[in-house]
């Protein structure tokens, strides 16, 4: 029956694949998958299965999912669309393009404006969907529109950000499939100049004052440096990097809440202070620092388990190789109920979950 439903779509269609194979923590039970390379394959494709009632999940890059080991009983629209324009101010590229190499592609030809988002994993077209951010930078200050699918009414349209709802890691596009990204839309720096560098470390990292800019290429290779010295930059032979990025996102907090906390932590640590940051709607915290001070090191459990934290970054729960999503499930909680019992302050996930619930 798929076979017939998909027949006209573009889609090359595989059967019982294991969505392993697809997301880069590298576990997931089988799907049929239905593979996309051009946009009119995406549009048509999404539009049979919803037209047929089949339950869908989209899947670019696949990393930012974590999916439970049964799988997922629908069908997987896989977008492997490339295209990728490099206009005089500004880069169009298709939803499947990789977003590292649009990064570089855009670099290379001597603009800047996306340096900073360097080496990020995954898709052009799912950078809106979590606001992606790095290093003082995030999709929502850079993205001129998307080309959005309505799945609803059919429509294609451009969209501005405003319309977005982006806020810290989310947009009204995360745990919602109403829309299809379809291309997305870049300002860039036409005299190759990165943004100004807002982040310390990385603003260190070229010798720069923060809040200077400096050229994007430089800024590009120091992003590139600081995010491997971490495990964020994907390299299948290192298994820190078999995971979906932070897991958990960095929680806001009320000032009174943040006062409060800091002078438990005052009372009990002494020297030790907790790191914290002005955000829009509170003060933001660093879920890394209160893994670690919950007594979650680099590396726990330790080298005999198949899940572990990053042996780089205790915000990352990776998977050594043999890992079921079971595993990884097990590890976060164990991490998010820690923290919650030292801090009382519960970790909210960053990827999106598939079949499990941690
Ligand atoms: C090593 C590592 C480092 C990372 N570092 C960062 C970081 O610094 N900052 C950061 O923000 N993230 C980071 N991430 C997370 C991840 O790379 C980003 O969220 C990325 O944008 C996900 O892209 P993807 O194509 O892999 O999405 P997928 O994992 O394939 O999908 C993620 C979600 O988006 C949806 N989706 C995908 N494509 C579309 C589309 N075209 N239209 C609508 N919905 C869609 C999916 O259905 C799913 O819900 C990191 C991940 C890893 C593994």
């Amino acid at each position: 029956m798929l076979w017939d439903l998909l027949a006209d779509t573009g889609a090359q269609l595989r059967t019982d694949v294991q969505l392993a194979e697809l997301t880069t923590l590298r576990v997931g039970g089988p799907a049929a998958v239905a593979e996309c390379t051009t946009t009119e394959s995406v549009v048509a494709t999404v539009g049979a299965l919803d037209a047929a009632g089949v339950p869908t999940l989209l899947v670019a890059g696949g990393s930012n999912l974590l999916v439970g080991d049964d799988g997922f009983d629908g069908v997987v629209v896989r977008i492997a669309t490339t295209g990728v324009d490099i206009g005089t101010d500004g880069v169009i590229a298709e939803a499947g393009a990789n977003w590292d190499a649009v990064v570089g592609s855009t670099v290379a030809a001597g603009f800047g404006g996306l340096e900073c988002l360097s080496g990020i994993p995954g898709s052009a077209g799912a950078t809106p969907v979590q606001n992606v951010g790095a290093y003082g930078a995030e999709v929502a200050g850079l993205l001129r529109r998307i080309r959005l699918l309505d799945r609803g009414s059919g429509e294609i349209r451009w969209v501005r950000p405003d319309e977005l709802g982006f806020g810290y890691r989310t947009s009204v596009l995360k745990h919602r499939s109403e829309s299809v990204v379809l291309a997305v839309d870049f300002s860039l720096r036409a005299d190759g100049s990165s943004i100004p560098l807002r982040f310390g470390e990385l603003a260190a990292e070229v010798g720069a004052t923060a809040g200077r800019s400096q050229p994007a290429a430089q800024v590009r290779d120091a992003v590139l440096r600081l995010r491997a010295g971490k495990g964020m930059v994907l390299d299948p032979a290192d298994h820190d990097t078999w995971s979906a990025g932070s897991f958990f996102t960095n929680p806001v907090i009320s000032p009174e809440q943040a006062r409060h906390l800091q002078q438990a932590v005052a009372a009990e640590m002494g020297e030790i202070t907790m790191p914290t940051w002005q955000a829009p709607n509170g003060v933001k915290l660093s879920a890394g620092w209160l893994i670690e001070h919950a007594g979650f090191v680099k590396g726990f459990p330790g080298s005999a388990a198949p899940a572990r934290l990053s042996t780089k970054h205790a915000l990352a729960v990776t998977n050594r190789g043999g890992a079921r999503a079971a595993d990884l499930v097990a590890l976060a909680r164990t991490v998010r109920d820690g923290v919650a019992e030292r801090f009382g302050i519960r970790l909210e996930l960053e990827p999106v979950t598939v079949g499990v619930a941690v």
